[in-house]
């Protein structure tokens, strides 16, 4: 079975948008993984199938029932009883490549999208039949509209890590955030092409030189320099952890 993702929204029709394509698309098209939506609508029990209420204490918007949210989860749970059960919500924990990455290595997952105010909280203070708890993820620290787009994020980042998605030419191992041993966490350096002069601006020699172990080593300081400037909060964790490892410390970056 490939890794298979199964989407609870009420907007079914979304997907597989933008995943359809490029990548993603490629491999969904040759079934290296798998998606299907469940329509939350659907486990409705009223006429009109709502989904959703006036807020409990009073207030503007409107809520994502427990009831029909929950039946639509215990539903999917039962086809997937096996696959962590994500809620994109801005309140969650950030998403990061290490948990893109573990999601990658399993056999699939759910993604709960909210829409409105969001979700009544029982669900997420519920276990499910089969012992699963709602994990929530946040993509950033912004509202968005609805849980659709922060899904497509989330399956994005884990689809291109699957088997067989990325080329060599795309390889994962010295990107920024790669959780490859070699690259801890590194912003990535920076990339040049032809031509070889743009508005008076050349690539950096040592680029065309042929020396690998010069570009390697180039290319190392680079990220370095850009981790320690521009993330000051990854180049500290990243001193951290070569503080502790028996090779030392990193270099320091140029300023
Ligand atoms: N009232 C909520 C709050 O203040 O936290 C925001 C609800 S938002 C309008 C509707 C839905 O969009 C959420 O339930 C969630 O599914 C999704 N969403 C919005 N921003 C998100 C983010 N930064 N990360 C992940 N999901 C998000």
């Amino acid at each position: 079975m490939p890794f298979t993702a199964t989407v609870l929204t009420i907007l079914p029709d979304m997907f597989p948008g933008p995943l359809g394509h490029s990548l993603a698309g490629t491999a969904l098209n040759n079934g290296v993984w798998g998606l299907k939506t469940l329509d939350i609508r659907e486990f409705a029990s009223d006429k009109h199938r709502s989904v959703d209420d006036t807020p409990a204490g009073g207030g503007p918007g409107m809520v994502m029932r427990a009831d029909v949210v929950g039946r639509c989860v215990e539903d999917a749970i039962a086809r997937q009883p096996d696959v962590p059960v994500i809620a994109p919500t801005p309140r969650g924990k950030p998403l990061t490549q290490q948990r893109a990455k573990a999601l990658s290595e399993g056999s699939g997952v759910i993604l709960l999208c909210g829409r409105f105010e969001g979700i009544d909280e029982r669900v997420f203070d519920h276990t499910f039949s089969n012992g699963t708890q709602i994990e929530q993820v946040s993509i950033g620290d912004y509202v968005l509209s609805g849980g659709e787009m922060a899904a497509m994020v989330i399956l994005d980042s884990v689809v291109r890590l699957l088997p067989g998605v990325m080329g060599a030419a795309e390889s994962e191992s010295e990107e920024s955030f790669s959780v490859d041993a070699s690259w801890d966490g590194l912003l990535e350096y920076p990339h040049y092409t032809r031509p070889r002069e743009w508005e008076g601006r050349t690539i950096p020699e040592v680029l065309l030189s042929g020396n690998h172990a010069r570009i390697s080593a180039w290319r190392r300081a680079q990220a370095e320099e850009r981790t320690r400037l521009w993330r000051p909060d990854l180049w500290e964790a990243y001193e951290a952890r070569r503080e502790a490892s028996p090779k030392g410390k990193p270099r320091k970056g140029r300023s």
